[in-house]
């Protein structure tokens, strides 16, 4: 399948923001966004000229696919369910990605990136209603019960990730027992609760064209 091969932090030094793709480290001085705030390569740190709408847009674009870990084919074929649902289109994108089985199990602190929940959910390491679901895009639905299964709660990543979750925490949408290493998707979350700075109104525009 193929994937982003390229240096996580590269990723964030080029969207400008931190994205926070590796985990804990994202939270410490290792973080390479804190130590080199430019774009990477040999032009990182000339300053721009004027941006065309069109480069603004596209921006906006990727900072969402490689938050969410997503690649071009697969946001696309997101944005024209999104537009065929009910609602805003650009909010019915988000809560579609919020939705998808590797950002919950990030959510829920059972990972403590969402590539790395990825790679957790591709290992059978979780139930979805007590059924084996293997495939991260899986969208999980209000009511929804995760657990991690009985022979992965000694899996190190996923005890490390839950020592570590409180540092960003738990939204108020999901709900987690860590006791019993299961969370529930309380409801979808409303856009306000998303606080990373996304627009997702130009993306809409970009593929509106
Ligand atoms: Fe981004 Fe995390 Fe790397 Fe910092 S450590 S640059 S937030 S991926």
């Amino acid at each position: 399948m193929a994937r982003y091969r390229d240096s996580s932090c590269k990723l964030c030094r080029r969207e400008n923001l931190k994205l926070y793709l590796k985990g804990d480290r994202c939270y410490g001085d290792k973080c390479a966004f804190e130590r080199r705030a430019y774009a990477p390569g040999q032009h990182g740190q000339r300053r721009g000229g004027k941006i065309s709408d069109y480069k603004v847009q596209l921006r906006e674009k990727q900072k969402v696919k490689r938050i969410y870990g997503v690649l071009e084919k697969q946001f696309k074929g997101y944005y024209t369910l999104a537009d065929r649902r009910k609602g805003v289109t650009g909010t019915n994108l988000l809560l579609i990605l919020e939705s998808r089985l590797d950002n919950i199990v990030y959510r829920m602190g059972f990972a403590a990136s969402r590539s790395q929940a990825r790679q957790l959910v591709r290992h059978n390491h979780f139930t979805v209603n007590d059924k084996k679901v293997n495939i991260p895009s899986y969208l999980v639905k209000p009511g929804d019960e995760i657990k991690v299964k009985e022979e992965s709660k000694k899996a190190p990543q996923i005890i490390g990730a839950m020592e570590t979750v409180v540092r960003r925490g738990i939204p108020d949408w999901i709900e987690v027992d860590k006791e019993k290493f299961k969370g529930t998707l309380k409801s979808l979350p409303n856009r306000e609760d998303l606080t990373m700075p996304i627009q997702e109104q130009l993306i809409i525009e970009l593929y509106s064209k």
